[in-house]
């Protein structure tokens, strides 16, 4: 049995980064950048005012304060999305919105809590201001943001609402980006039976398809599903060879010591088995294999199978542990773990057969500590187990366990990391 690193160092040298596609920027969100960013424009394109008052040459205040305020006509409006019709001269100030271009000689913007705007009828052709003005004060200046021609996202980022908003300031609407892995899922098990289906005595729902599809889609692949492989090898090999234009296989169930678990029959005469069985708990019978597939313009390639264990909550974990990373990989991201925490945990657990335990908690963090507490049975077969958990806690395989108070480490679940 190999252990949890050398079985993720397997899995990823079977998975390459994929090509390259391009998307209208909102639906590139999660993806990888494939190109660097350049600007074509300044942003802003001009001087503009950074609040709602009156631009003005700044020696025109010099001596204001509230008793003795200085006056200037005003002479104009601008607002934002317009063009100041005439500049500021000596005397004079122009009233001016946020957003709106700097005038022609004016050299600051003083706001209006700072003029006696609130005192006046706004008809009354000038207007008093209370303090001196610093050269500059709430001017924005052209290509403070963005300078025309500079490198604004670096390829290789990940697309977040803020690369989105940056994108469309520069008017992008399409980028190239790593493609979303297509993902096939393929269940097994003469005892499924899917969704939406009465339920006939002796039978199960099919839930493993959906938990694995909506992990998949989580981490932005694309799931492909093949549905529901009778416990028999023509069946399996009829069901995946429905899936060999993908990027990778994903099975559950069949992966054991049953008379039904054909998987790796199957992998052993359709490609290769890579490993099968990982010291951890739950999910030890987890296989990982390439099969022999065709790519879309029919030309040979290998490609990546994992088999999960058919038992619900050994689907999901060990789906998060190897099969995300593989995903994350694909989509050319660069970090593929997710974030450990150190948390007291609360009652202890013991390691009676050296796996790796990966045990459902629930974290919370108290006066700034971390605190762990299991999610109560810890069956490989209590799905509810993972709806409570928002982490795992690991539980080394060389060790008999951990005691109540321990500081142990827990993979964080709901934590996604983009980056
Ligand atoms: P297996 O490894 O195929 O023997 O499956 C182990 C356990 O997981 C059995 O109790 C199966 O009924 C259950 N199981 C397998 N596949 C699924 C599935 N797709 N949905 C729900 N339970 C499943
Ligand atoms: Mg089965």
């Amino acid at each position: 049995m190999i252990s949890v690193e050398q079985a993720l160092d397997k899995i990823l040298s079977c998975i390459d980064v994929l090509g390259e596609e391009q998307r209208p920027i909102l639906d590139a969100m999660g993806q990888v950048l494939a190109e660097d960013i350049y600007s074509t424009i300044d942003i802003p394109p001009l001087d503009n005012s950074a609040m709602d008052g009156y631009a003005v040459r700044s020696e025109d205040t010099r001596g204001a304060s509230r008793q003795s305020p200085r006056f200037l006509r005003v002479i104009d409006t601008v607002i934002a999305g317009s063009i100041p019709k005439c500049g500021v001269e000596p005397g004079t100030a122009i009233r001016i919105m946020t957003g709106a271009p700097i005038p022609e000689g004016a050299d600051s913007v003083v706001r209006f809590e700072d003029t006696d705007e609130a005192q006046r009828k706004r008809d009354s052709g000038e207007i008093g201001f209370l303090y001196e003005v610093k050269l500059g004060s709430a001017i924005r200046s052209a290509g403070e943001d963005i300078a025309r021609g500079s490198i604004v996202l670096h390829k290789g980022v990940v697309i977040r609402p803020p690369e989105v908003g940056v994108l469309a300031s520069l008017g992008r609407s399409r980028v190239m980006v790593i493609r979303r892995p297509i993902v096939a899922i393929l269940a097994t098990g003469g005892e499924l039976v899917d969704i939406n289906q009465p339920l006939p005595v002796g039978k199960i729902y099919n839930s493993n398809t959906y938990s694995i599809a909506a992990l998949v889609q989580r981490y932005r692949g694309i799931p492909k599903i093949l549905g529901v492989a009778l416990d028999n090898e023509d069946s399996l090999v009829a069901k995946l060879h429905q899936g060999l234009d993908a990027d990778m296989l994903i099975t559950s169930g069949g992966v054991s010591l049953g008379d039904h678990d054909v998987v790796k029959d199957v992998l052993a005469k359709e490609g290769e088995i890579v490993f099968w069985k990982v010291r951890l708990k739950p999910g030890k019978p987890l296989v990982l294999g390439t099969i022999k597939g065709l790519s879309k313009t029919g030309i040979a390639r290998s490609i990546p199978l994992v088999g999960l264990p058919g038992n619900p909550v050994g689907t999901m974990i060990t789906f998060e542990l190897f099969v995300c990373p593989a995903i994350l990989k694909m989509l050319g991201k660069k970090n593929l773990a997710k974030p450990t925490i150190e948390a007291v945990i609360s009652e202890p657990i013991k390691n009676e057969d050296g796996r790796r335990i990966f045990a459902r908690a629930i974290v919370e963090k108290r006066d700034g500590q971390y605190f762990a507490r299991l999610t109560g049975p810890q069956g490989s077969g209590i799905l509810t187990s993972m709806t409570l958990a928002n982490g795992l806690v690991v539980v080394p395989e060389d060790k008999p366990g951990v005691e109540k108070g321990d500081i142990v480490q827990v993979i964080m679940l709901d934590w996604i990391e983009e980056s």
